[in-house]
């Protein structure tokens, strides 16, 4: 399958920055430099600013996220919010299983899977993330660890579900750090998730399937990581947060 086929998603990763009302003015700048994308722009911001996000990209094409989500319906989960919230409120898209939860909040690959089918039951659309640490790459590692991340993932997800999810491959060591994957590396990492969705799923849904790479994704780097075959997109923390850096990646996946 030619990849032009595949129509990249540029999501923007905010993370634990900008109040509601920078949120708010951070859209409205971004909204006529990423006007006319030929891709999907996605941005994940935290719970407090969705509102505010939401309603300064309403009319544009720019898509609002959350960046986690519980897997109960309701409860007693204090701080939690749970996939019917974010449907109702009018959230299209939510990351699951980032590294800095895996990290951080002791998120596990059982609670991602819990998170995936939570957030597809609500009829969400998930960016999922998997990844190495720079040790697991050291020990060569790599593809198991990002199969069985992936494969748990996904366990009891079916076929005609894949359309609303997109992985993210995140190598834990280029996040945040400045040290990019080289593009050979992300493409082959990306491939290597190609090849198993193909093995579960078959080539067809393989083939039509969206994966990012993320990890210091900049300006600078993201034309030649973007045009490999395997990566269909990004996922981007730090240039996300500033307008003509993220417009300029989108504008390298609209080409
Ligand atoms: C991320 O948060 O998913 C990410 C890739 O961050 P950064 O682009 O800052 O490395």
């Amino acid at each position: 399958m030619d990849k032009a086929l595949r129509r990249p998603v540029i999501a923007g990763n905010w993370k634990m920055n900008n109040t509601p009302s920078q949120a708010k003015a951070l859209i409205e700048e971004m909204k006529p430099l990423v006007a006319g994308a030929d891709c999907d722009v996605v941005l994940c911001v935290p719970y407090i600013d969705l509102y505010a996000a939401m309603e300064a990209a309403e009319g544009s094409n720019i898509k609002i996220g959350a960046e986690n989500v519980h897997w109960a319906e309701k409860g007693a989960f204090t701080g939690e919010v749970s996939a019917q919230m974010l449907k109702e409120a009018g959230v299209p898209y939510v990351i699951i299983g980032h590294s800095e939860r895996r990290q951080y909040f002791g998120e596990t690959d059982v609670t991602v899977r819990n998170r995936v089918r939570a957030a597809l039951d609500a009829g969400l659309k998930i960016i999922l993330c998997v990844g190495e640490v720079l040790s697991e790459r050291k020990l060569g590692i790599t593809s198991e660890v990002v199969c069985a991340q992936t494969e748990i993932a996904l366990a009891g997800v079916k076929a005609e579900e894949l359309k609303n999810i997109i992985i993210a491959y995140e190598p834990v060591w280029a996040i945040g750090t400045g040290e990019t994957a080289t593009p050979e590396q992300a493409n082959e990492v990306c491939k290597i998730i190609r090849d198993l969705i193909a093995r579960l799923y078959g080539k067809d849904e393989a083939d039509r399937f969206i994966i990012q790479y993320g990890g210091s994704m900049n300006d600078a780097n993201a034309a030649e990581l973007l045009a490999q075959y395997d990566v269909d997109g990004g996922l981007i923390g730090g240039a996300s947060l500033k307008a003509d850096k993220f417009a300029a990646i989108v504008k390298a996946a609209s080409v």
